[in-house]
């Protein structure tokens, strides 16, 4: 079965991102399931955004880890920032710089992030943004820059778990990220709690889904190409956390893909020549990146974001996010994703890592630097790739060096 329905482009040309999901819903024309995900990505904000405006609360946040499961049960839609920022275009990045004066050598994520807020001051829409202190030093900069240009914002503190700390100290941490996640209720509904029962409904759907998106990876290892880089990217990093803003559409989005999957007959070929790869980066906003990988044959199998654990059902379900919160890669220390990324390296027996950040993250990148050290003492190859957030094509350099690593990979 030839599934590369759409004449390819070149990564080169990718210029928008919208032209480049548009391209993807055509390669993948025999999926009804990931049509439908891609439109729910690519709605997201926009759709958010216009159900606000109706009068659905909603908040600009980083959308993730515990605050969609909280968010929800609270009736307001978590709208990730970081996918607002990516309809920032190189322009934008002068107006973080001129207006708010932001050293150009700032990450260009959170210069891209800053400029769609700018543009939508005063403007009716979402005004409020939760922040979250464990982000990074120029991100915390943004929102108290745009706190006193007018947005209503609240942060929590650093959620951080040195890989020691077990027993009391732990149990501290927990009670303290109760306490915070009181706070956020309170700064969104005025009152100082949370109700028991819509909890537990939120983490019994995102257990539901973390099954779910479980079972799709699986089935991905006999149908590797099925689901191209950009389209399984943007249903686990961004869909998975947050469901774009549609929960019950989402899910029955992933209802569907299963079942396309379970249908879908298996191409021995394809399993023969596949290049199974770990991305060991965020959700990368150069799609160029994405098209070059899979032009060379490359099949992004393991996930940093893969679902690693389910929330507890057996306790208090503020406890039980406060425990997930710390059980899981992202509760501080750069070892907890690390674990992550070789679970799924020896999973897949995977042939390479692809780490991505962004120019300008001297917090990230120390991260990517352990993970390629520790990848390269075990003797697999790993790139490790910069690139811009803003859209754009992505550099010709950044392109070279991702075609040459997955050739030499195939070789
Ligand atoms: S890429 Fe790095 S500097 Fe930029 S927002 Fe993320 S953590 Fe912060």
């Amino acid at each position: 079965m030839t599934l590369a329905l759409a004449q390819p482009i070149e990564p080169e040309d990718i210029n928008t991102q919208k032209e480049y999901i548009d391209y993807s819903k055509k390669v993948h024309s025999y999926s009804p399931a990931i049509n439908q995900l891609l439109d729910l990505a690519n709605n997201y904000v926009p759709g958010a955004e216009k159900a606000f405006k109706e009068g659905r609360p909603a908040v600009w946040c980083n959308a993730n880890n515990y605050q969609p499961v909280l968010l929800y049960s609270l009736g307001v839609t978590p709208v990730s920032y970081g996918e607002m920022g990516r309809y920032s275009a190189k322009e934008d990045m002068l107006i973080a710089e001129d207006v708010y004066q932001f050293p150009v050598e700032t990450c260009s994520m959170v210069k891209c992030t800053v400029a769609q807020w700018h543009k939508r001051l005063n403007s009716g829409t979402i005004n409020r943004i939760l922040g979250n202190c464990s982000s990074c030093e120029p991100f915390n900069l943004s929102w108290e820059v745009m706190r006193k240009h007018g947005y209503d914002v609240f942060t929590n503190e650093v959620i951080y778990r040195g890989p020691t700390v077990t027993g009391e100290r732990l149990d501290q941490l927990v009670k303290f990220t109760m306490e915070q996640m009181l706070d956020v209720a309170e700064w969104l509904t005025g009152r100082r709690e949370v109700d028991p029962e819509k909890l537990k409904i939120e983490i019994a759907r995102k257990n539901r889904l973390l099954g779910k998106l479980r079972k799709i990876l699986d089935l991905r290892l006999t149908h590797p190409f099925y689901m191209k880089s950009l389209a399984i990217i943007l249903t686990l990093n961004v869909g998975l956390n947050n469901y774009f803003g549609q929960p019950t559409k989402y899910e029955a989005a992933i209802d569907e893909l299963i079942a396309e999957l379970e249908k879908a007959p298996v191409n021995e070929k394809d399993l023969k020549t596949v290049i199974p790869l770990v991305w060991a980066g965020g959700t990368g906003q150069e799609f160029g990146v994405y098209e070059a990988i899979d032009l060379a044959g490359g099949a992004l199998l393991g996930l940093r974001s893969v679902p690693f654990r389910f929330y507890r059902e057996d306790l208090p379900p503020l406890e039980a996010i406060a425990r997930w919160v710390y059980d899981n890669s992202n509760a501080g220390a750069g070892v907890y994703a690390r674990e992550v990324l070789n679970f799924e390296v020896e999973k897949l027996k995977a042939k390479g890592v692809i780490l991505y950040g962004y120019i300008g993250c001297s917090f990230a990148s120390v991260d990517r630097e352990m993970w390629r050290r520790f990848f390269h003492e075990k003797g697999l190859p790993c790139i490790n790739l910069e690139g811009s957030f803003q859209t754009g094509s992505p550099t010709g350099q950044v392109l070279t060096r991702v075609k040459a690593f997955v050739e030499m990979l195939a070789a």
